[in-house]
């Protein structure tokens, strides 16, 4: 082809990054489309649609030879990604003919705007340059680029900044979630991939093309280094090839040589991001053998220019042992930024040049990156091989048998290898009947297996320890233990069951089923997180459900308090349900006995601005997938008051009171950030309920409401009405308590309707939560502990520092209040979409 390739100056009429503009992501579509049509190096994937159905790109660009050869080259990389059973000859053949497979990605976080900008310069000149290094790269590189990872981001930004410009707000930020329901949690979807964009991603680095490196460009505060490349500073996750490390530190440095060696200060490598972070897509694929990496280049405002004086930059402030203490020259951090003006276009040159400078490696590499990839896969299987344990065993009798088919279909998104058992079997003097599931860990996923279905144990030592002795803040959470989250029960093994297996290669969660046929109604399991959808599902259709409050028998089997029961004469009805969750629906040999009608409470979720509340989104989705029916109330709502006579149950996502309230917001945004910061919104957009809301809210469950708050909106509840209880956690120092993102154990009264369903011991995740307990008083009757901590050995993963602080405290209390009740859920029921566990405690305040 020799057309020529139009460029984004002349397409889009400015040139990219310059100050005021961004380009809205429909017109970055029909670019990448214009030049596809124009060059022989570049394929664009439509993936699919986003969460809100706008376009979701993978652009593949290399030399007009490797395009016409793509398929051949995918699988000669997906047989060095995986060399069971190749020779070491044809592994060196594999290699010669391989090419380095390279992904990278832009703009997950909507604001962090400059790599969805930089995008189409960086493919334009892919496409037209000429000279040997370019050529070295096409014909050494298939270059995978997502650019732009959350496409509904990216336009509610650039239409919120041309809203502003020219006025006071311009540049300032979007005030709600910069997506459809999980905002800056996007990255945080990986490992569980609940939204569709990680989705798409997953497919491409996970099952399709195993790259061998993957960048994710973003953006981090104003004040420090202009640009974080690789690697990531101290502490490091346990369970990735140490190569891993190595070629982390071998990108990055070649990265940072060719900002310098281009003139570009401000340049940090090996510092402030730790190798331990959350499974975002730039962490889990290291466990999956991917030198996965982060470039975090320093804001400005938007497309708005930003000015910073030279004695406002400064180091992370973190202490010594996140690598960039101070700012000031040290080896990496050679040439400090000066201060003066920052502009979206500084940023989009230097994230230009990292992406470049990745490619350039790689291709200049081509067979050590590919000879890695072969080690790394084959040392990983050995390790899973030889080391214990060898494989993970998930039993087909499950507490929530349907959630364990999710985990597996979780598992299988991600390309792991899954076998199920044709017959029952004993192993290590357990039995397990047929259809469990076995994961051996003699394959190349080995770490993302032991990261996702083991315990994992934050370190405590110098790396994260204060000079002072406090705990350090780590990333996000210190474990994302996939099994825990879920509560599926897994079984390490030491031994290899003697049983016959197939390859579970499509799954599906199996259909349910009606069983038998009565006159009295149809029972369903109350531990089935399903069932509130088959509930739900049916209460839309119009039939009348009913919750048992003792243990019930039917078809010979024994229901736990809180199973639905299903009229008789819905049979058709029940088996289009039993169908689409997989929830089995009994026959009822006589009437169940107290058996309740539910009357499906009218429910309402608070929602504010401040950017918007990750876990309200969270909480949002999460509903809609199992079918609540909800009302999204903002401040003027709450303020006009009558809530009852509008709805019964009101949910606090997880909040800061100041955020809730909109009082003493420059004292939280201080200790947030520093000193007099108050984040610039237009005043419409500085929400906060007041004086007034707390009255009506009060009134709301004096009346009859009930109003459920959640981890962090504990204190909320506390303190605005007035309950005798004390979160003991509190008021310590960090060096007394901590637990940063841990699963901690918690023992459940499971007849209280608010834990119908829920085994009796459960794991449950705790991050900055409260613990309670209940302040004598003449009524201490009106406190129901529901949930509480044991007396020891609280953790199972993560990090708890002073466990004896929550020994024994409650964890759940329902308060009466006036004729309503308040549960405070000092636990995050729902995490992410993430924690099926204890999903339970939350939607049994909602049916
Ligand atoms: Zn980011």
């Amino acid at each position: 082809m020799s057309k020529k390739v139009t460029s984004p100056e002349e397409f889009f009429g400015y040139q990219l990054g310059s100050d005021n503009n961004i380009a809205r992501w429909e017109k970055i579509v029909e670019y990448f489309k214009k030049v596809e049509e124009q060059s022989d190096r570049i394929k664009v994937v439509d993936m699919g649609p986003t969460t809100m159905g706008n376009p979701f790109l993978l652009v593949i660009i290399s030399s007009p030879d490797n395009m016409k050869n793509l398929e051949h080259l995918r699988q000669v990389n997906a047989k060095i990604s995986d060399p069971r059973g190749l020779t070491e000859d044809k592994i060196k053949e594999l290699v010669a003919e391989g090419k380095a497979v390279i992904c990278q990605s832009m703009s997950l976080h909507a604001t962090e705007i400059a790599g969805t900008q930089m995008s189409p310069e960086l493919t334009y000149d892919l496409l037209t340059k000429e000279d040997e290094e370019t050529k070295r790269i096409l014909d050494n590189v298939v270059f995978l680029m997502f650019p732009c990872f959350n496409p509904d981001g990216e336009i509610m930004v650039t239409d919120w900044y041309n809203k502003y410009i020219g006025t006071e707000y311009e540049g300032c930020n979007l005030p709600w979630l910069y997506n459809k329901y999980v905002g800056h949690d996007n990255n945080r979807d990986a490992f569980t991939t609940n939204m569709v964009e990680s989705q798409y991603a997953a497919k491409v680095m996970y099952r399709d093309w195993h790259p061998q490196a993957y960048q994710d460009h973003h953006h981090m505060g104003s004040y420090g280094a202009r640009l974080y490349v690789a690697p990531y500073s101290e502490p490091i996750h346990p369970y990735a090839d140490p190569l891993i490390w190595r070629e982390q530190s071998w990108f990055g440095a070649h990265m940072a040589y060719r900002l310098e060696e281009a003139g570009k200060t401000g340049i940090l490598n090996a510092a402030q991001f730790l190798g331990w972070g959350h499974l975002g897509f730039h962490w889990l694929g290291n466990y999956h053998n991917i030198a996965s990496m982060l470039t975090e280049n320093a804001s400005a405002k938007l497309a708005t220019p930003m000015y910073i004086h030279s004695d406002q930059l400064v180091g992370d402030g973190r202490g010594p042992i996140r690598g960039f203490p101070h700012y000031k020259p040290q080896t990496n951090f050679p040439h400090p930024w000066p201060g003066g003006w920052w502009r979206l276009r500084d940023i989009v040159e230097q994230v230009k040049i990292s992406a470049w400078a990745l490619l350039d490696i790689a291709a200049r590499s081509k067979d050590i990156v590919l000879w890695n990839a072969y080690l790394k896969a084959k040392r990983q299987t050995e390790r899973g091989k030889e080391g214990h344990p060898k494989a993970y065993v998930i039993s087909s009798c499950q507490h929530d048998p349907l959630t364990a088919e999710k985990l597996i279909d979780k598992l299988l998104v991600q390309g792991i290898e899954i076998e199920r058992a044709k017959a029952d079997f004993v192993v290590e003097g357990s039995v397990y009947p047929k259809g469990s599931y076995l994961i051996f860990l003699d394959q190349p996923k080995m770490g993302a297996i032991k990261t996702l279905l083991g315990r994992t144990i934050y370190p405590d030592d110098q790396w994260t320890r204060e000079a002072d002795g406090s705990p350090s803040r780590p990333q996000d959470m210190t474990t994302d233990t996939l099994a825990e989250f879920m509560g599926v029960c897994v079984d390490p093994l030491c031994s290899c069951p003697e049983v016959e297996l197939e390859k579970v290669a499509e799954h599906k969660v199996p259909a349910g089923k009606v069983v038998g046929s009565s006159e009295f109604g149809y029972i369903f399991e109350g531990r089935l997180n399903d069932s509130f959808r088959a509930a739900n599902i049916l209460i839309g259709k119009g039939l009348k459900i009913a919750r048992v409050e003792g243990c019930a028998e039917a078809e010979e089997r024994t229901f736990v308090p809180g199973s639905f029961v299903a009229p008789a004469g819905s049979e058709k009805a029940l088996l289009e349900v039993a169908k689409e969750t997989g929830v089995d629906f009994y026959a009822l040999e006589k009437g169940a006995e107290g058996a309740k009608e539910v009357k499906p409470p009218r429910i309402a979720i608070y929602q504010r601005y401040w950017g918007g509340n990750m876990d309200e989104g969270w909480t949002r989705w999460l509903l809609e997938q199992f079918r609540f029916q909800y009302t999204t109330v903002m401040d003027k709502e709450i303020k006009e008051g009558k809530l009852k006579e509008k709805f019964d149950v009101l949910l606090l996502p997880s909040d800061a009171t100041p955020l809730i309230t909109g009082e003493k917001l420059e004292e939280y945004f201080t200790r947030q950030r520093f000193p007099g910061y108050m984040p610039t919104f237009p005043p419409e957009y500085r929400s906060g309920i007041g004086a007034e809301g707390v009255e009506a809210i009060k009134k709301f469950v004096e009346s009859g409401g009930t109003l459920v708050a959640m981890n962090k909106s504990c204190d909320f509840a506390i303190e605005k009405l007035g309950l005798k209880v004390r979160d003991v956690l509190k008021d310590l120092k960090p060096k007394e308590f901590f637990c940063p993102g841990s699963t901690l154990k918690m023992r459940v009264e499971t007849c209280h309707p608010l834990a119908y369903g829920m085994p009796e011991n459960v794991l449950s995740v705790f991050w900055n939560s409260p613990a309670f307990e209940v302040l004598p008083s003449e009524f201490n009757e009106d406190y129901e502990i529901v949930a509480r901590y044991p007396e020891r050995e609280i953790m199972q993963s993560g990090w708890l520092v002073g466990e004896e602080k929550i020994a024994n405290k409650a964890a759940i209390i329902v308060a009466k209040h006036g004729k309503g009740k308040i549960v405070l859920m000092g636990i995050w029921s729902q995490h992410r979409g993430q924690t099926h566990g204890t999903f339970k405690l939350l939607f049994n305040n909602l049916l």
